[in-house]
């Protein structure tokens, strides 16, 4: 007999052909289908990431799976099938929506998001955590960019779905995004397996600044070269792409990512008036900060002389007003969790 998670995996493959059969081949399916293509989604893109449509039947997924003698209470278990407390009767998870397999490191498809075409909450309903899908660990596309990541020697980590599916057919091929959660510990462990450099690519939204403010720190701290490529306009990958084409996301957003450096000079000046005096010294303290968090000596001088140039201010006082951050982020221990760099690199530079 199979073991549950071999049957678990097994019952994803048949309703991920299905479902991807009813989007694609049937009149149930069509409203679906042209919801895709206005958007802007292709019968390629379509195809190759096996996205499908479950039908808004409360038991379709309960009959097709019982018609091949999966036990239900294991399907529970699978997340595809939610119990009735009442009656202990099933129904089907997933009810008229858009969905999008979600596979395993080796390619098995171990989960579903689906999307809701009408304004249904919430819009991306995902499976719950089982025994052979855990959120933390499992990034979209991993298996399928994989390849492209070696070949590239690097990863573009996104938001959602839809933006990693676009990228694809802008023939930005090396992406991937975290099923709607912050980045793990685990996550990095497997980008780390194939490279060593991760740009983010998130939405161009306050939250997505936010988002990708925390991820980019993360990645500095486990030495992972880190890139951010910004969304300009407020948009979304998925909506940039559809908006002005492949060939200018792949110029003027990927082509454009910034050091990590570069995007906290952008960061820490949302929200500022760099015309009041307040702002700005608020804006030039804490980029101060940022850079005697900086590793190397030459590093610091360089976005030294760039706030100096930028805001007419004097090297040498800058260089001292660093120096006096640097010990009291020492003082308060706050020094503890960042990279240990020698004293020594604190002499001044002139
Ligand atoms: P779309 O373009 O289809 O509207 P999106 O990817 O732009 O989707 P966002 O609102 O930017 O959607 O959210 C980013 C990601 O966060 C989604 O791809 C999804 O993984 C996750 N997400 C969004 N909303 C929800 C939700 N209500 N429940 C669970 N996950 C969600
Ligand atoms: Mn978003
Ligand atoms: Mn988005
Ligand atoms: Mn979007």
């Amino acid at each position: 007999p199979k073991k549950d998670e071999e049957q678990m995996i097994e019952a994803h493959e048949l309703l991920r052909k299905f479902y991807h059969h009813l989007l694609i081949n049937t009149k149930e399916g069509q409203e679906a289908y042209e919801y895709l293509l206005e958007r802007g989604f292709t019968k390629e893109s379509i195809e190759k990431f096996g996205v499908g449509w479950s039908l808004p039947s409360w038991d379709f997924t309960v009959k097709f799976l019982s018609k091949r003698s999966f036990d239900p209470a294991l399907m529970e278990k699978a997340g595809l099938l939610i119990k009735r407390e009442k009656d202990g009767s099933y129904l089907d998870r997933f009810r008229g929506r858009i969905m999008f397999p979600i596979q395993d490191a080796k390619g098995k498809t171990i989960a579903f998001s689906g999307r809701a075409i009408g304004g249904d909450e919430p819009k991306y309903l995902n499976s719950p955590e089982t025994s052979i899908f855990n959120k933390s660990s499992v990034l979209y596309n991993y298996h399928g960019a994989r390849a492209a990541i070696r070949k590239q020697q690097s990863a573009i980590l996104f938001e959602g779905f839809a933006d990693v599916i676009s990228a694809d057919r802008a023939n930005v091929d090396n992406g991937i995004a975290t099923m709607g959660t912050s980045l793990t510990e685990q996550h990095i462990q497997m980008l780390r397996r194939v490279t060593d450099s991760i740009t983010l690519c998130f939405d161009g939204d306050k939250a997505g600044m936010e988002a990708a403010y925390r991820a980019s720190i993360m990645l500095d701290k486990t030495h992972l070269n880190v890139k951010i490529a910004l969304v300009p306009n407020k948009l979304d990958p998925d909506d940039y792409i559809k908006n002005y084409g492949a060939e200018k996301f792949q110029n003027d957003v990927i082509g454009a990512s910034l050091t990590l450096m570069a995007f906290k000079f952008i960061y820490h000046r949302q929200g500022k008036n760099l015309k009041d005096e307040g702002d700005r010294l608020q804006y030039i303290e804490v980029i101060l900060k940022e850079i005697s968090n900086l590793e190397n000596a030459f590093e610091r001088d360089y976005y030294l002389r760039q706030l100096a140039d930028e805001f007419s201010l004097s090297l040498e006082a800058l260089q001292q007003q660093q120096r006096q951050i640097f010990y009291s982020l020492k003082k308060k221990g706050k020094g503890s969790d960042q990279k240990t760099r020698s004293m020594i690199t604190l002499a001044p530079s002139t």
